[in-house]
């Protein structure tokens, strides 16, 4: 147990994590010394949000960012606009962004922030209201150099951009760099929105190379067809592989011969969903799970990957578009099955990659094209995988103890040679 003992007993997502810490903590030899560090987060502000509803009523709302950890860089991590974001689901969020952004050797930190409210309940004046007080209340501890928001569940990039201009107003200049998935007119970054699911085919491009599954004539099960799930969908297919399943909120559907994903995307487009599209079958969703495919993405929710769900699974690997699909209980199901589980530390981090390139472009006022991010990406994505792949196999352990055993190395390494103040 943590000796936080601010942390809501109800909510298990830092104990979560406080478990994986402590598995790789024998990994870590001299630098396990440190591992404390990793246990708290380094700085978590509570406010107090209230804003006049368009009724003319007061109403408050309670907003969080927390620091976990910044010894690498400035922290990084989105804004969550929820009604069970709690200071324990924050907690957790920013301590795996600060794995994230060390895993994939990002010059950053970890934090996140939410705000406990149900923002489909909102007007769209409400809502800018309620963004630009939380930004004004978190305002003194973020910033280019010292934390830099993004979008998460419930946010978006219009929801960035009143952030931007609220701390700009503050500044009393424009500062774009402060916070990251911007519109691209504002200084947002070409291929940002397509970035995470790029980042999901190129390591599992990688790690089928490895398992020697061949790509071109593969059959993938896709759930989830949103941003994460279609473009990594688009990509499997570009490289001659087969989309066979894709599941969404509105029902599964199969095609043997491939779903011909144009045409899905216009019925998504239209009807809001996969479910009644003509070009496949519907199947019930449980059939999902035990699809003859080569390939599943779950790119749509946590906690989808039940021991029950391992057991029946057909395919060779799994690759977590999502945060957090995988039960670890189910994992070990996998591991014993031989099947492979690219950790979403990794997989999905595609996005917080694209998004420090948007940083490092708001910094130098220089924007590059999709083109050059894409290569950028692609050749970040390729070195964090083979390094996750290669600390595997030294360490005779599964793709996702590899990738906290690396992550933790590289900021524990900086918290020791920055040493403790005072001496
Ligand atoms: P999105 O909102 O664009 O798409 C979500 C998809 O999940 C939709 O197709 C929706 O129908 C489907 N879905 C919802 N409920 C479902 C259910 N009960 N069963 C099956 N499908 C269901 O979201 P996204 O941006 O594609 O993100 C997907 C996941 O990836 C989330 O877990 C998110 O946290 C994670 N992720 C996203 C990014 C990013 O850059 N967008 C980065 C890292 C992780």
């Amino acid at each position: 147990m943590s000796d936080l003992s601010y942390v809501n007993e109800h909510s298990d997502a830092w104990q979560t994590y406080l478990a994986q810490i402590d598995r790789v903590a024998p990994y870590l030899e001299h630098l396990a010394d440190y591992i404390d560090t990793l246990k708290r987060p380094k700085r978590a502000l509570i406010v107090d949000v209230p804003i006049v509803m368009d009724d003319g009523s007061i109403q408050h709302f309670e907003g969080y960012r927390v620091q976990h950890n910044l010894s690498r860089g400035p922290g990084k991590g989105g804004v969550r606009y929820h009604p069970n974001v709690d200071l324990n689901e924050v907690m957790a969020l920013s301590a795996w962004m600060t794995i994230k952004t060390a895993v994939l050797n990002l010059p950053f930190g970890g934090a996140k922030g939410g705000i406990r409210v149900d923002p489909r309940k909102l007007s769209t004046r409400e809502l800018e209201r309620l963004t630009r007080r939380y930004t004004t209340e978190i305002g003194h501890i973020i910033g280019p150099q010292k934390d830099i928001p993004a979008p998460d569940v419930g946010t978006n990039a219009n929801i960035m951009g009143w952030m931007m201009d609220t701390y700009s107003t503050s500044q009393g200049h424009t500062v774009t760099g402060v916070v990251t998935g911007k519109p691209v007119h504002l200084g947002g970054s070409l291929g940002r929105v397509k970035a995470t699911g790029r980042g999901v085919f190129v390591t599992g491009r990688e790690v089928a190379a490895k398992i020697n599954l061949p790509i071109e004539g593969a059959k993938v099960a896709i759930q989830g067809f949103g941003n994460v799930g279609s473009e990594a969908a688009f990509l499997f297919v570009g490289s001659k592989a087969k989309v066979t399943h894709v599941q969404d909120h509105t029902g599964t559907i199969f095609n043997a011969d491939g779903i011909d994903l144009e045409a899905l995307r216009d019925h998504v487009n239209a009807n809001q969903g996969v479910g009644g599209f003509a070009g496949a079958q519907s199947i019930a969703d449980e059939d999902f799970w035990t699809a003859e495919v080569d390939i599943i993405v779950p790119a749509a929710l946590e906690g989808q990957i039940t021991v029950e769900r391992a057991q029946k699974l057909k395919a060779k690997l799994i690759l977590e578009g999502a945060n957090g699909p995988t039960y670890p209980k189910a994992e070990d199901v996998l591991v014993e099955r031989g099947i492979v589980v690219v950790p979403d530390v990794v997989c999905n981090a595609g996005g917080v990659t694209v998004s420090y390139f948007e940083w490092v472009q708001d910094m130098a006022s220089y924007f590059w094209s999709e083109e050059e991010i894409n290569e950028r990406l692609d050749k970040l994505m390729v070195q964090a995988m083979e390094d996750v792949w290669n600390t595997a196999n030294s360490n005779a352990c599964t793709l996702r103890t590899a990738a906290y055993i690396l992550a933790c190395e590289r900021i524990l390494k900086a918290r020791k040679e920055r040493g403790i103040f005072p001496g």
